[in-house]
């Protein structure tokens, strides 16, 4: 049943960005919903 638990890492959607739909790393999610070109802009 080990399959099961990558299938659903695998069908988990990728993040977008909320302002310019870039697929976020998922390494970001600290980050909220933006991309590494938005947070410079946001300087968060
Ligand atoms: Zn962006």
């Amino acid at each position: 049943m080990l399959t099961n638990v990558v299938d659903f890492f695998r069908n988990l959607p990728k993040k977008q960005c909320v302002q310019c739909g870039e697929h976020i790393d998922e390494q970001h999610e600290c980050y909220g919903n933006h991309c590494d070109n938005c947070l410079s802009d946001h300087d968060l």
